[in-house]
């Protein structure tokens, strides 16, 4: 069983799985399908009180109300951009705050971009999230509680049917791969026809390259995979993704291979590669990453850099990033440059929280860093 308890000890029902309801009604004399209705109404109705469940009798609502609560996570801010991109911050009990992206593709329908952690462990040389530091895991229930929210926000009780959420990507804050328990339960509920019913392929999980973690996820669950490569060798991927160190390149394309090779010939990851000027941007590097990726079945989605206060780096220019796309066109890999969206809002993944964190909590770790540089 996973992190689900809220601090009264009490289960938070918006992280429990199937099997993890299937378990507390055995545990309370019930019968199973219980866990489908009480799923529909949480998943399905948007419903986060007892009392609305009403083909459920008063002394079960009773019971249930006794031993587990309903908890969406607190909304700080929402705002909508005016492409349509929306933004939750959400914050979490001991005050930590994450975001929740929708970004929209056609007839109000979209991706939602989730958050795995408070913050990340993992330093990511590009990464403002990196910058705060790690502060701590989300349960199951407030990464599920994330959909929740934004499901609930789109009317999804009355357009049932509709879903408005079609993909979701665990790119917000945090290494969900360093989560995993609580990461798999969440993307089991979102995979779930009693949950948001997403599809395999429309579920991605992002990450720095946790190569044990990679190895036990394919055998787990069947989602996505997206890997932030970044950098065609070690010595420039131990700068961009310390990470490196531990899990270098050739370990991270061993079990990127052995996640295909779980799944069969269709299957491709993507590689996320951020576009940093004079960084990792040139034509050199282009033809080292054609060679690492030449026996990985991959898309390569290129990431124009998205600045923020007091980094050292700049965006690559539209020219560098187009000759990159071009060569690796012409090498034969599906080659996407990600647009940013909501930037009104300051809402690209991996550029979270910015703003709301300035004025809050941003980490003192990170101000001493930066006054120490300057003073070098
Ligand atoms: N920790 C996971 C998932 C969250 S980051 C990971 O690293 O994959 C989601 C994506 O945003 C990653 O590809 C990350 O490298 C990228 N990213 C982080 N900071 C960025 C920035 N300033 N500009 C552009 N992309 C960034
Ligand atoms: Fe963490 Fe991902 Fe940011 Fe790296 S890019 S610091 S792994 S959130």
């Amino acid at each position: 069983m996973t992190n689900q308890l809220s601090t009264k000890s009490k289960v938070n029902l918006l992280g429990l799985t199937r099997a993890g309801f299937r378990a507390l009604f055995e545990s309370l004399g019930e019968k199973p399908f219980r866990a489908e209705q009480v799923m529909k109404w949480l998943h399905h109705m948007g419903v986060d009180d007892f009392d609305e469940m009403t083909n459920l009798s008063k002394s079960l609502r009773a019971k249930l109300a006794d031993i587990a609560v309903i908890e969406p996570p607190k909304v700080f801010q929402h705002t909508r951009s005016q492409d349509g991109t929306q933004k939750w911050v959400v914050e979490l009990e001991g005050a930590g705050l994450v975001e929740t992206v929708f970004i929209p593709v056609e007839g109000g329908r979209g991706t939602l971009c989730v958050s795995s952690q408070v913050g990340c462990a993992l330093d990511c040389s590009f990464c403002s999230t990196g910058k705060q530091g790690y502060q701590r895991d989300l349960s199951a229930a407030e990464i599920l509680g994330q959909v929740w929210l934004a499901s609930k926000s789109f009317g999804q009780p009355k357009n049932r049917g509709q879903r408005p959420i079609t993909n979701v990507v665990m790119m917000g804050m945090g290494e969900p791969l360093l989560n995993f328990d609580n990461v798999v339960a969440a993307m089991d509920i979102m995979r779930d026809d009693l949950g948001y019913g997403i599809s395999k392929r429309r579920v991605t999980l992002s990450t720095s390259g946790i190569v044990p973690a990679i190895d036990k996820l394919y055998e787990t669950i069947d989602v996505s995979l997206a890997v932030s490569l970044h950098a065609p060798n070690d010595e420039l991927r131990n700068e961009l993704v310390p990470v490196n160190k531990k899990y270098p390149l050739e370990e991270l394309m061993g079990a990127c291979k052995r996640y295909l090779d779980y799944y069969g010939d269709t299957r491709r990851i993507t590689m996320e590669y951020v576009m940093i000027d004079q960084v990792n941007d040139r034509l050199e590097h282009a033809d080292a990453l054609i060679d690492l990726l030449r026996d990985v079945p991959s898309k390569i989605n290129l990431i124009p850099f998205n600045p923020f206060p007091n980094t050292q780096y700049r965006r690559s220019s539209n020219n560098a990033i187009r000759r990159f796309q071009d060569k690796l066109i012409k090498a034969g890999f599906t080659t996407t440059i990600r647009t940013t969206r909501g930037d009104d809002i300051d809402a690209a993944c991996g550029q979270l929280v910015g703003q709301v964190a300035d004025r809050t909590t941003r980490s003192l770790r990170w101000q001493q860093k930066i006054a120490l540089q300057q003073q070098s």
